[in-house]
C-alpha cells in the first residue's frame, strides 16, 4: 500500500492542491464529505465529484492506509481488537470496547514507544516510528465505517447485532501522544472539524506519560479535549522506577504543567494509576497521593494491572484496590475503578503489542 494519503491533507492544503488542477474550493469540501462524514474508503465512491477528478485525486494519495491483520473478539464480546498492517509492514493495534451507551475506540500514535515504563508491553520494544496524521486519521475511520457495516470486515459473528456510531475516541493505544505531537493534533484537528469527522472534543481524551512541554502546549489548543495523566507513583522515588521519563520531568514539574493546564482551560484532570501489587497499593500511599492531588481539580482513573510477560509487576488485589480507592475517597478525592476489559485478548489499553500478531 502507498504511504501517501489523503487524510494527511487538511482542507486547506487539498483546496490548494485542486486549486493548480483550476478545481473550486467546494470540490475539496465534497471530497472531505465523502471522507469523514459518508466514511467512503477510494476516490471512485466519491459520485458527487466528476470521473476524470476522481482519477486525478488517487495521484495525492490513497483514502486508506490500513489494511486488516487479525481481529480478536474477547469472551464477552464487549471489547474487540483489530490488528492493522501498515504501507511499510508494521503493525498497530486498535481497541473497540463497548459499553451500555458508548461505543469508545482506542487508537495508537506511535509504532512501538521510547518511554520505557517497564509494566507496559508496548514500552518493551522500544520506538518504531511515529505514526503519520492519516494514519492515526484512519484508525478511527475504519472503526466508524466497521460499526456502521458490521460484518463487511470480517467472516467471524459479529458481537454488534446492527449498525451504530462511534461515540467517544481515546488516544490510549501504542505510544505516547505528545512525543508525536504535530501529528496527533493535525488528527485530531481533521477528527473534530465540522467539515471532517465532526467528533465533538469532549468526546476525545488524551493519555499522556507527563510530557511537561506537550501539555503546556495543549492548554493553548482550541480543541479542548481531555487530559488524562499516567501517574502510577505518588513519590519522585518510586515514578522515577515505573514511569522513567519522571527523571527529566519530576513531580513538581508535571504538578505544575497540570495546574497551569487547569487554570488556562478549566478542565478537569484525569489521573491514571494502575494498582501493582506490593509496589503503589498501600493505604501510605493513597494518602500521599491524595496529598499531592490536593486542590487541584482532579480524577484519579485507578487501572488493574495487566500482567506483562517478562515483567515482574503483578495486579493488585482486588480487595486491596477496593481499600485503596476508599482512602482516596475520604480523602475527598473524586475516584474511580476501571473495569478490566479485554484481557484475554491483551486487548487492554496499553497492553498493547506486535507480538500478538495472529491472534483472532
Ligand atoms: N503513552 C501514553 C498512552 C498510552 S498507554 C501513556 O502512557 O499515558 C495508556 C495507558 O495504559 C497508560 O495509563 C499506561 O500507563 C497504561 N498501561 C500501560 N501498560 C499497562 C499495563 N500492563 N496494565 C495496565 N495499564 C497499563
Ligand atoms: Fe509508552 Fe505509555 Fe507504555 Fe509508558 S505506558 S511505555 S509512555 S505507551
Amino acid at each position: 500500500m502507498r504511504n501517501k494519503t489523503l487524510l494527511d491533507f487538511t482542507l486547506d492544503e487539498l483546496k490548494d492542491a485542486m486549486a493548480a488542477w483550476g478545481e473550486p474550493g467546494y470540490r475539496a469540501k465534497q471530497v472531505w464529505r465523502g471522507m469523514y462524514h459518508d466514511l467512503t474508503v477510494s476516490p471512485e465512491g466519491l459520485t458527487t465529484l466528476p470521473k476524470g477528478l476522481r482519477a486525478r485525486l488517487e495521484t495525492l494519495g490513497t483514502m486508506s492506509t490500513l489494511s486488516v491483520v487479525s481481529q480478536a473478539v474477547s469472551k464477552s464480546r464487549d471489547t474487540r481488537k483489530f490488528l492493522f498492517r501498515l504501507h511499510d509492514g508494521n503493525t498497530i493495534e486498535v481497541v473497540l470496547m463497548f459499553y451500555e451507551k458508548r461505543r469508545s475506540v482506542c487508537i495508537s500514535t506511535q509504532v512501538g514507544c521510547a518511554m520505557g515504563c517497564p509494566f507496559c508491553a508496548t514500552g518493551m520494544g522500544g520506538l518504531v516510528r511515529n505514526l503519520t496524521a492519516g494514519e492515526i486519521v484512519a484508525q478511527v475511520l475504519f472503526v466508524a465505517r466497521w460499526l456502521r457495516d458490521p460484518e463487511v470486515d470480517g467472516p467471524d459473528a459479529s458481537p454488534v447485532p446492527r449498525p451504530t456510531t462511534l461515540t467517544h475516541v481515546v488516544l490510549m493505544g501504542m505510544g505516547e501522544p505528545l512525543a508525536n505531537y504535530d501529528n496527533v493534533w493535525r488528527a485530531i484537528r481533521t477528527l473534530t472539524s465540522p467539515e471532517g469527522f465532526g467528533m465533538g472534543a469532549r468526546r476525545i481524551t488524551l493519555s499522556t506519560v507527563g510530557l511537561v512541554p506537550g501539555i503546556r502546549r495543549m492548554a493553548r489548543e482550541p480543541q479542548q479535549v481531555n487530559l488524562a495523566v499516567s501517574l502510577h507513583a505518588p513519590t519522585d522515588r518510586l515514578r522515577n522506577k515505573l514511569v522513567p521519563i519522571n527523571r527529566r520531568y519530576p513531580l513538581k514539574k508535571l504538578m505544575d504543567a497540570v495546574r497551569e493546564y487547569i487554570g488556562t482551560t478549566h478542565r478537569r484532570v484525569t489521573f491514571e494509576y494502575a494498582l501493582m501489587r506490593g509496589i503503589n497499593d498501600s493505604l501510605e500511599q493513597a494518602d500521599l497521593l491524595a496529598d499531592l492531588l490536593s486542590g487541584v481539580l482532579a480524577h484519579v482513573n485507578l487501572i488493574p494491572l495487566n500482567p506483562v510477560e517478562g515483567s515482574p509487576y503483578q495486579p493488585t488485589e482486588q480487595r486491596k484496590a477496593n481499600a485503596f480507592l476508599g482512602r482516596l475517597r475520604r480523602h475527598g478525592i473524586s475516584v474511580t475503578m476501571r473495569l478490566r476489559r479485554g484481557i484475554g485478548i491483551d486487548a487492554g489499553c496499553g497492553q498493547l503489542r506486535r507480538r500478538t500478531v495472529g491472534i483472532g
